[in-house]
């Protein structure tokens, strides 16, 4: 594969950034279902949760104390003991009641003298401090009111959020189906892990990345197989792929070598190519296209680091799109550890480690060091120019988790 491809090739490399906007732009969105609380967390709603009722229902109490009528001037004599979960009577005039945090205000009662600034003898209670009307209380409708927007459509749910469903009430919420996935390895000199390797041989690892990113992603994985290479058993893989699959995927054999059958298949299975080849090191020879059904179809390069430059820059996004949610990806801004080296035409992709916001080389910077980058949490992006980035300097990166 030439490293700087000639510019009049029937396929120039586009910016990641358009491929994004290419892939994300032709995507199918995904049905919306229910799912329960224990499931919520790492969903993406579909459409927004709303407020049944005001919360707090009732005004109550925000800490261990005496609720009373702070324009009485007190001493007041202790009418009642309310609990959290109590229904109290109304306050009479003049007295207070001993009130646990979280305990419903009575009636007539209009502020809460803590328990640290009152004083309690024989059943009367004195206040140490100045008490205001409010003081201490929490009012119906202080956290949200009934019919007010929680949470939008295409929030991304993590467990505060899946707490907050539980806080109102409900007991599920309509989320996007998780994306259905269908994974390929291509090359006939993969050998599953754990299996001996004959000279030459390599152990299959894409499908393990593939399938890992994608999962966290959100997405359902229902299909993953090795595929030798050979013109008719890719066109066949990608047919069974194809019927089942909102995306599929496939790593290898998608460049200009002689067993590189992936695109040829899929023209024949009337996928459209929406672009092959992007202007990032490593990650080149992507592909991306849509089957008839409007299923998104990647075919990304065999090298696992290059593998991981279009399943971050291009599919995770691809499914949060489908998903109803804000493609991303997530980036965050962070100081380079050390110098790199930077490309006139391609943006370099390197997976490094952040620690503080700060990036640490890992000397992954050829694609087919996985054991290097085992280690990278992030995906330093280092965009085209002349010479080197300086030590400090600033770039995006891609957080990895
Ligand atoms: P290809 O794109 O098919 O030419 O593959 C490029 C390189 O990636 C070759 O060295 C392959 O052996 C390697 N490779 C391809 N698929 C995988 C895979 N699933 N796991 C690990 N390495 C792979
Ligand atoms: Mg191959």
């Amino acid at each position: 594969m030439p490293t700087s491809p000639p510019a009049d090739l029937p396929h120039p490399r586009i910016p990641v950034a358009e491929a994004r906007a290419l892939v994300v732009g032709a995507v199918r969105r995904v049905a919306a279902e229910p799912v329960g609380l224990a499931e919520l967390a790492g969903r993406v709603l579909a459409a927004p949760v709303v407020a049944p009722h005001d919360l707090p229902r009732h005004a109550n109490s925000a800490m261990d104390g005496y609720a009373l009528r702070a324009g009485e001037p007190g001493p007041w004599p202790v009418a009642a003991r309310i609990l959290a979960g109590d229904d109290p009577a109304p306050l009479p005039a003049g007295a207070c009641a001993a009130i646990a945090t979280g305990g419903v205000l009575p009636a007539g009662a209009d502020a809460v003298v803590a328990i640290e600034q009152a004083v309690e003898a024989d059943g009367v209670v004195t206040a140490t401090a100045a008490l205001t009307a409010g003081d201490h209380v929490r009012p119906v409708g202080a956290d949200v009111r009934a019919g007010a927007e929680v949470l939008p459509a295409g929030a991304v749910l993590g467990p505060l959020a899946a707490a907050a469903v539980a806080g109102l009430g409900l007991t599920d919420a309509a989320c996007a189906a998780r994306p259905r996935v269908a994974i390929l390895t291509t090359g006939d000199e993969l050998v599953a892990p754990g299996e001996p390797l004959r000279r030459g041989q390599i152990h299959e690892s894409n499908s393990v990345l593939v399938r890992a990113a994608l999962v966290r992603a959100g997405c359902a994985v229902v299909h993953v197989g090795g595929v030798p290479d050979a013109a008719a058993a890719t066109r066949d893989a990608f047919a069974r792929a194809l019927a089942d699959a909102d995306l599929v995927v496939s790593t290898g054999g998608v460049s200009v070598g002689p067993r590189d059958h992936v695109k040829p298949a899929l023209a024949a299975l009337g996928v459209r190519e929406l672009f092959w080849r992007i202007a990032t090191q490593p990650g080149q020879p992507t592909w991306c296209g849509t089957a008839p059904d409007g299923a998104l179809v990647a075919g990304l390069p065999g090298n696992p680091l290059s593998c991981l430059v279009g399943l971050h820059l291009l599919l995770v996004p691809a499914v949060r799109a489908m998903m109803g949610a804000d493609p991303g990806p997530e980036t965050v801004r962070a100081e380079l550890a050390a110098p790199v080296r930077r490309l006139p035409a391609r943006m370099r992709c390197l997976p490094m480690r952040l620690v503080h916001g700060r990036l640490e080389d890992l000397g992954a910077g050829v694609s087919h060091q996985l054991s290097r980058a085992a280690r990278a949490n992030a995906l330093a992006l280092v965009p085209a120019g002349e010479g080197e980035l300086a030590a400090g300097a600033a770039v995006d990166a891609v957080v990895l988790g």
